[in-house]
């Protein structure tokens, strides 16, 4: 029976780690939380990484802006943000209403600021082996393994999902720490058989029940990212769990996996943005 990566635990204790070197800045960090629209799954989100500032005492500047807010109104706000010395790191809330464009907006914000790690200098910088800021949800995960001194050098990793903030990062970060990284997508033929090789697969796909027992090796490291809804509005990940955790040596819950540690790495790279500015 596989072992449970407690993320919640791990997150109280990343997070209190912040909290405590926050303390000793001249000044208080500061996030600039900008949502755009009323879409509920994202005002409770942005409610909760609020929560997460105020624990780990991080200043929180909330905008909270009207669905119909044209780009140029959104871009004027992100220059302003980016020149506020209060403001330390900036986070838009994603997804933002059709009308604007993602990637202009992504791209508006300082590289320095951007403590989503979204911004393609700081992917870049990550790809290269010489990050500012990680992204929040693979950094978490590789924090998780770390903490359980689970190897990944020589290591055959499977990530499933190939996305900008998931997918891709985490390939990047498990093959700078020397696992052989194999990544499948919606194209991939027959990922059964490649999920079925791996020492750590990852899951980052978003359907629920995708990963069955039978695509799990004896003892493998399962990590789930994705958050599902089940018929009951309950939350669950890509992998079948009652099924799956016999045969993991290690397994993430979902909840209580994945997503308070990527809350926390959010809180980290705060922190490290306003050590940077403060220096
Ligand atoms: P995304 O942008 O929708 O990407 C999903 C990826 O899965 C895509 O690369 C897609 O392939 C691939 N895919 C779709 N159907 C597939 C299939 N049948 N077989 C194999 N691959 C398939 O999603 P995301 O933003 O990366 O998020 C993924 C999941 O993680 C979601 O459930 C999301 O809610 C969750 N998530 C959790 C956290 C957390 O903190 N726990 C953070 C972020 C995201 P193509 O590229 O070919 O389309």
């Amino acid at each position: 029976m596989a072992v449970r990566i407690d993320g919640k635990a791990l997150a109280a204790k990343v997070k209190s780690q912040v909290a405590e070197e926050a303390a000793k800045l001249p000044r208080k960090p500061g996030l600039a939380v900008v949502l755009v629209g009323e879409d509920p799954a994202s005002q409770v989100y942005v409610a909760g990484k609020e929560r997460d500032c105020a624990e780990c005492g991080i200043e929180s500047f909330g905008h909270r802006l009207s669905a119909e807010t044209t780009e140029p109104e959104l871009l004027d706000l992100i220059r302003r943000l980016n020149g506020d010395p209060r403001v330390d790191g900036i986070l838009v809330q994603l997804p933002l209403p059709k009308h604007l464009s993602e990637e202009t907006v992504i791209n508006a914000i300082s590289p320095d600021k951007d403590v989503d790690c979204f911004h393609p200098f700081n992917v870049g910088r990550m790809v290269i082996g010489d990050p500012v800021f990680l992204p929040c949800t693979p950094a978490g995960v590789m924090e998780m393994l770390d903490e359980y001194e689970i190897p990944i050098r020589g290591k055959r990793c499977v990530v499933l999902g190939r996305s900008n903030i998931v997918g891709k990062p985490m390939a990047a970060l498990l093959t700078q720490r020397d696992g052989t990284v194999t990544i499948c997508h919606s194209r991939t033929e027959d990922m059964a058989q490649y999920a079925r090789e791996a020492d750590i697969l990852v899951s980052a796909v978003g359907r629920m029940g995708l990963v069955t027992a039978d695509m799990v090796k004896e003892g493998a490291v399962v990590v789930d990212v994705a958050m599902n809804r089940d018929g009951d509005g309950r939350l669950c990940g890509d992998a079948d769990f009652a099924a799956v955790e016999p045969k993991a040596s290690y397994i993430t819950p979902v909840p209580g996996g994945v997503g308070p540690m990527t809350r926390a790495m959010l809180m980290r790279n705060i922190l490290t943005a306003a050590a940077l500015h403060q220096a």
